[in-house]
């Protein structure tokens, strides 16, 4: 069968149960559309061949001995290089952790091995999840497939990309101030944020515990729904894990949002974002009201406060989260003679570390040492709880937010790296939802000078379900989904021109 890394996760998962696909055969056409795009693409760190395919012979065996699998068995997924696979390497793409090899599974991973899922290897990102391009990788940028001068956004831009390219089903990243939702904007896919403690962190890689949450991207509402239901639920390994049951999400795929209310915060349409993304915005707001959603303008008035305060939160908790990385227990140690362990440590750190994580480490440790703890980082926690206020009344009166994901479409690489502020500005529409610990969905919403464009939905705590089913009619009404990316022309070494 042609082309089998176009299927949907639905699809596969139809033809795999019907037997008229084997596991072996979605899988070895996912490994082939990597080798045929990654030398443009580099969504990849590793890539675990021999293991996907393993696998996959494993899930077919089940399958004709008659054992009765779920909707993920057999599906390709790729999974972001902050998540721990044992055995498997994960970098954070950073040197420090470049040779670093997990011994044990994070409770996502567990939990797709058990769907027997296949992962077809690590993912990059920006190191140590800091950054909203993937140019903060030490090892290489990623490209966005619709644009390959583009980046394709980030934290988590080579998961994004992976899906977005067709050389994964679906995949996983990490949410701390957008890194899911912002690198799925910018890429056509479906990208999710879970309400805070949905989904278990043991086993994610810190970089700020109060704010990070693991999320898929996929290729439309019901995929993710599927991939959701894989990995969320109570793990009494994470002490911030919601013990609440997890729903049936794809049973909330009605089709059918009449009557929904719909908020539109008036603080998310103000200027600077670029006019192709407001258009489409507004475009899928009226695609939603002729669905029959009722909407209705509101206002989350400390918005413009978001970036401010998450800029001494994140690097706060990132500067006591990083202290870990010595040089002694595991990851990089300098190989320079120190005469003394400060020395040591300090030589470690200073080779180990790029220039972003080290800007962060140094602003957290500043927010937070004494005389300055009280001015920066109390305050800007006193201006969370007035954003998770501003959330909470909004939920009094809406089901669920809607706004763009990001004030622009793919930037050019290069085009932001030496402006760290104009960086962080990325991620405004994205904070808010972190800091307050709700939910945010972003779907394809259209296109402006043929890039994509995010629309996203923020739902109160755990309500996913609501989102997932806007997100799904919305589906059902448009196209934006299905369209792929350009295959890129690979450029293969030591190939004639
Ligand atoms: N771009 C934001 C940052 O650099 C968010 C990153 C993330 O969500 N991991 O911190």
């Amino acid at each position: 069968m042609a082309d089998l890394w176009r299927l949907t996760i639905s699809e596969a998962s139809d033809l795999l149960h019907r037997r008229e696909v084997s596991a072996v055969e979605l899988t070895r056409a996912h490994l082939d559309r990597i080798e045929q795009v990654e030398g443009s693409v580099r969504a990849f760190v590793t890539v675990t061949e021999a293991e996907a395919m393993r696998e996959a012979e494993q899930v077919d065996q089940l399958r004709s001995e008659g054992v009765e699998l779920g909707p993920l068995a057999g599906i390709p997924i790729a999974i972001k290089d902050v998540i721990s696979t044992k055995g498997v390497r994960t970098t954070c793409s950073s040197r420090i952790l470049e040779h670093y090899t997990p011994p044990f599974d994070a409770t996502v991973m567990r939990r797709l091995r058990e769907s027997r899922a296949i992962m077809l290897g690590k993912t990059n990102m920006d190191e140590f999840a800091m950054g909203s391009s993937t140019e903060n990788s030490a090892f290489f940028p990623t490209r966005n497939p619709w644009d390959l001068e583009r980046v394709p956004g980030g934290s988590s831009g080579g998961s994004a990309a992976s899906v977005a390219a067709g050389e994964a089903m679906a995949a996983l990243g990490s949410d701390t101030g957008g890194s899911v939702r912002q690198p799925g904007a910018l890429t056509n896919t479906v990208a999710l944020k879970p309400t805070y403690g949905r989904v278990s962190r043991f086993g994610l890689v810190a970089f700020a515990s109060s704010l990070d949450q693991i999320g898929p991207f996929t290729r439309s509402a019901r995929d993710m729904a599927l991939m959701l239901h894989a990995i969320a639920g109570y793990d009494p390994l994470d002490s911030t894990s919601i013990n609440a049951p997890v729903p049936d999400y794809s049973a909330a795929l009605t089709g059918d949002v009449k009557g929904l209310r719909i908020g539109v915060p008036s603080e998310y349409f103000v200027e600077g974002t670029e006019p192709g993304v407001r258009a489409a915005v507004e475009q899928a707001i009226e695609t939603l009201k002729s669905l029959g959603a009722e909407i209705g303008e509101c206002s989350l008035p400390h918005t413009r406060y978001g970036v401010a305060a998450y800029y001494i939160i994140a690097p706060a908790e990132c500067s006591a989260n990083l202290a870990r990385y010595d040089g002694v227990k595991y990851g990089y140690s300098s190989k320079r003679v120190a005469s003394n362990l400060i020395d040591y440590i300090s030589e470690t750190r200073a080779e180990g570390f790029g220039p972003e994580v080290k800007r962060r480490i140094m602003l957290g440790a500043y927010a937070l040492s004494s005389g300055y703890y009280d001015a920066y980082y109390l305050k800007a926690e006193k201006v969370r709880t007035l954003i998770k206020r501003d959330f909470d009344a909004a939920f009094e009166r809406f089901d669920a937010l809607i706004s763009p994901t990001s004030p622009s479409v793919a930037f050019k690489i290069g085009e932001k790296v030496a402006d760290p502020y104009a960086m962080y500005l990325n991620d405004v529409f994205t904070i808010p939802a972190n800091l307050a610990g709700i939910c945010g969905l972003s779907i394809p919403g259209g296109f402006s000078d043929g890039l994509p464009v995010g629309v996203q939905l923020l739902g109160p705590s755990l309500g996913e379900p609501t989102l997932l089913r806007i997100a799904d009619a919305f589906e059902r009404a448009t196209d934006f989904h299905q369209q792929l990316a350009p295959t890129p022309t690979a450029k293969k070494k030591g190939r004639a021109r």
